[in-house]
């Protein structure tokens, strides 16, 4: 008998367990809580990385596809001190492919491609061990049962309480995120700066950061610490007034710095929440998670490739045994604990140096990370 999967979430994660499980000829569902694909602005650009991101989408045979659209140049890595001096000037070497960018918006269509995504179907609980299977319940009012149902639902799962207590908890760091458009005609001396690739500027507890997108997108990540509640006197929605409590938070940084902040066109609040390092549960059968909703950790380049890594490898153990579902899932989650808990482990240490009040420690890591 074929076994009922349901994969909660259209993030990197479930779309690539499910485009790897398709190729392996088994019938997956996809259940996305936004109304279509174009329901809200995709986010930035990731790098994806030879042995994760690229590796899973090789599994699901969209690597040469990956490979034509991502863009090998956005690897280029430029810092700054507070007066633009810049301190550090990375290029990469030609036919250097180890982690080229790709817009996630590009990465989405991709693995879209092969799949029929079920669109509007918020979940809002899954109740394991019912008679007829795990009970998933919608937004709607609608429910299914299913046999094994992945929760690929991201940072705030609704998944994931039916099988852990734990909730991500916050860094005691903010990013707020805006974009420039069309930088090399309408800002040619901040497409300049920001070169090929990003560009990253490191104070005292903030960090403003610019990344490259494709066709002149920028987007820009103003990063510091302070308490949940910094902006309980400021507007969010307004966004001059969001652009001038920022301007005063990065005072006395440098000029062509700061256009940065000046030519945003809209500011967009990201607390950094995490959950606890090496997260685990007892294993439930019939449940399991992926991604952000087994593991959110800081930003640092590599929560969309575990993701991606993820979801080809517990496609690919699905797929290898189909009598003991059970038993591929469980051998799955001792694999995926193991090295999300290293990973959580090394992120949430370079955050602390990366937004540090000590501004030479984010120099000291990129110089540890980059190759020479
Ligand atoms: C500013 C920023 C920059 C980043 N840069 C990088 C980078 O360069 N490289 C990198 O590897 N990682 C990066 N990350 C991390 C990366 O974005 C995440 O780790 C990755 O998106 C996790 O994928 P996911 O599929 O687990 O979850 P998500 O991407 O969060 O996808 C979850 C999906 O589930 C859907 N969903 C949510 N709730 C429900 C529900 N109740 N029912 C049904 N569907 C639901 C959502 O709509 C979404 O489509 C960055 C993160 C941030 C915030």
């Amino acid at each position: 008998m074929r076994h009922r999967i349901a994969v909660i979430g259209g993030g990197p994660a479930g779309l690539t367990f499910a485009c790897v499980l398709r190729r392996r000829g088994h019938p997956v569902t996809v259940l996305e809580r936004d109304p279509a694909p174009d329901a809200r602005p995709p986010g930035g650009t990731l790098d994806l990385h030879e042995g994760m991101g690229q590796l899973a989408l090789g599994k699901a045979g969209l690597l040469a596809e990956f490979q034509a659209l991502s863009r090998p140049e956005g690897q280029a890595m430029r810092i700054l001190d507070a007066d633009g001096t810049v301190l550090r000037d990375w290029r990469p070497r030609p036919g250097d492919r180890a982690n080229p960018e790709i817009d996630r918006g590009q990465l989405r269509d991709l693995l879209l491609g092969p799949l029929d995504v079920q669109w509007g179907r918020g979940v809002t609980e899954v109740v394991p061990g019912t008679r007829d299977g795990v009970l998933v319940r919608f937004a709607d009012g609608r429910q299914e049962t299913f046999d094994l149902v992945i929760g690929a639902d991201g940072a705030w799962s609704r998944v994931r309480p039916a099988i852990s207590s734990a909730t991500p908890y916050h860094t005691g760091v903010t990013l707020v995120e805006t974009s420039l458009d069309d930088v090399d005609i309408r800002h040619p001396d901040l497409a300049r700066l920001i070169g090929d690739g990003s560009m990253a500027v490191y104070g005292v507890n903030r960090a403003l950061v610019a990344q490259r997108n494709s066709g002149g997108h920028v987007k820009v990540y103003a990063q510091f610490r302070a308490p949940l509640n910094w902006h309980t006197n400021l507007d969010l929605a307004d966004v001059e007034a969001v652009r001038s409590s920022l301007l005063a938070l990065f005072d006395g940084w440098a000029a062509p710095v700061l256009d940065l902040l000046r030519h945003g066109t809209a500011f967009v609040h990201r607390p950094l929440y995490v959950l606890p390092v090496s997260h685990t549960w007892a294993h439930v059968p019939g449940v399991t998670l992926l991604g952000d909703a087994a593991h959110l950790m800081p930003p640092l380049g590599v929560g969309a490739n575990l993701a991606m890594l993820e979801g080809a490898e517990l496609a690919e153990s699905v797929a290898a045994a189909p009598g003991d579902l059970d038993e591929a899932v469980r051998a799955f989650e001792e694999q995926m604990w193991a090295r999300a808990g290293r990973w959580a482990k090394i992120t949430m240490a370079g955050l602390e140096r990366l937004v540090s009040p000590d501004p030479t420690e984010a120099l000291a890591l990129f110089d540890e990370v980059q190759p020479s």
